[in-house]
């Protein structure tokens, strides 16, 4: 709930203003405006809105909905997933998620639509004022602090012009993140990017235990003459007679970008069994695609007043192409930053609070996003993807590890053999800055 005694300053719209209401703008916006803080949450479009993503999680992100006091039980309406099925190298295998401390034992899938309403809202009871239909277009900069303080939008079905200001800004527009480029924060080419699309279909693999990941994609429309195409896909059912389809494609891999997806995704569907309904007439919508921002590939994440969260600061995870659990997981240490900022006087004392936010990103992701940016160069080679795939698939313990590792589920103290080596392995590497 907002605070009776306003910390708001003559000329101040809000004390913190969150750009974007995806699961990164609300989840910050709910834990801010929890903490007593005026909270405005500026959002393009209005809800419910669609957005093209997988709509899985994993334990990881399931974690960050519990954390925020969501009900994830299957009684409140999520549809629970047990592991992972990956296919690949001829095997299939079924892995369970581990049992561990940090994460529950169970995935969740739920579509964007829902899923955004849902935390948006969650961001509105808990005090937070959503104005959607208002499109950021820019920063508003102090000219003589080079401080960032405020954004202007155009705003409502006229477009209408408008300016609003706030001591502290957090850019959760997503990959697009407009509100950086504002500012001269351009992405880091050098870190991967993916690109995914997807498209529901209806279909009997609807209801599913696992999220089903395909490691080598087959063109089998010609079943004399298959053909490996690149990229990897996912199958999730998504429990209400449909099915959420798509692939992905590393910016390491030599096809990035001199691909039609759509196409792709075509090829390697119309090569599917015909009973499981991956065919034109069952489709339902188009397909859609975006990029996948990973591994810190838009830095600094605080400077002059603003931050960077979730996709507008690179937070997908490199490894496994996820990043709604990255993108609240970012949110919670950004509005802890802030809540502490907000209780410091303007200056260097309130400075310090956020300068903590690139810190503790990196503290609990630098280095096994390190190690994820090293990956993705190694498996955007498809030589190495295929051995990788043709000697990891058939041994099983191996790939339990190889699970806990690409989800980044391990438990950091007190973890089994498998954890040890993964905490051991990102001690070891240095973070990406
Ligand atoms: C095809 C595909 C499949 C994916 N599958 C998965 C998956 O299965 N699991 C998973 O965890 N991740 C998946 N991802 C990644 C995931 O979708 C993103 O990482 C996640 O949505 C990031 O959340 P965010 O809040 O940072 O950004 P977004 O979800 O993009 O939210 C940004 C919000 O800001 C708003 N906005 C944008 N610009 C402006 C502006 N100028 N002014 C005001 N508002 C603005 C948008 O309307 C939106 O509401 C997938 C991505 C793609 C493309």
């Amino acid at each position: 709930m907002s605070t009776s005694i306003s910390r708001r300053k003559a000329g101040e719209d809000a004390e913190v203003i969150v750009v974007g209401a995806g699961p990164a703008g609300s989840t910050a916006a709910t834990y801010l405006a929890r903490a007593g803080l005026d909270v405005l949450l500026l959002e393009k479009s209005t809800f419910p809105r669609e957005k093209v993503c997988g709509d899985g999680l994993t334990p990881r992100g399931v974690k960050q909905l519990i954390d925020l006091g969501i009900d994830t039980r299957e009684e409140a309406g999520w549809l629970h997933n047990k592991g992972l099925r990956v296919v690949g190298g001829g095997v299939t295998l079924e892995l369970d998620w581990p049992d561990l401390a940090s994460f529950p034992p169970y995935g969740v899938v739920r579509t964007r639509q829902d899923f955004d309403e849902m935390l948006a809202r969650t961001a509105q009871r808990a005090g937070a004022r959503l104005a959607e239909q208002t499109t950021v277009i820019g920063a508003v900069t102090d000219e003589r602090t080079g401080r960032i303080v405020g954004v202007t939008a155009k705003a409502g079905p006229d477009k209408t012009p408008v300016t609003y200001r706030a001591p502290i800004i957090l850019a959760c527009d997503g990959v697009s993140a407009r509100l950086a480029l504002s500012v001269g924060m351009e992405k880091i080419d050098a870190r991967p990017m993916g690109v995914a699309v997807r498209r529901y279909y209806a279909s009997p693999r609807s209801k599913d235990d696992y999220l089903e990941s395909h490691l080598e994609l087959w063109d089998r429309s010609d079943p004399a003459n298959p053909v490996l195409l690149p990229g990897y896909g996912w199958i999730f059912g998504m429990g209400d007679g449909t099915v959420n389809v798509g692939l992905g494609m590393l910016s390491t891999s030599k096809a990035y970008g001199k691909t039609d997806y759509r196409k792709l995704m075509r090829s390697w569907l119309d090569g599917t069994p015909e009973e499981w309904g991956f065919r034109e007439h069952n489709a339902l919508g188009k397909i859609g695609g975006a990029g996948l921002p990973m591994g810190f590939n838009r830095t600094p994440h605080y400077r002059d007043g603003l931050l960077l969260v979730g996709d507008a600061g690179g937070m997908v995870n490199p490894f496994n192409g996820e990043g709604i659990g990255y993108a609240m997981e970012s949110a919670r240490l950004a509005a802890e930053c802030v809540i502490q900022a907000m209780a410091r006087r303007e200056g260097p004392a309130r400075e310090r609070a956020l300068a903590g936010y690139p810190l503790a990103l990196r503290q609990s992701l630098g280095s096994y996003y390190r190690l994820g940016n090293v990956f993705s160069k190694l498996i955007g080679n498809p030589v190495v993807m295929r051995t990788a795939t043709k000697y990891g698939m058939p041994r099983e313990t191996l790939m339990k590890l190889v699970l806990k590792l690409l989800a980044g589920l391990y438990d950091q103290k007190d973890g089994d053999a498998f954890d040890r080596v993964i905490t051991a392995a990102t001690r070891l590497a240095p973070t990406v800055k």
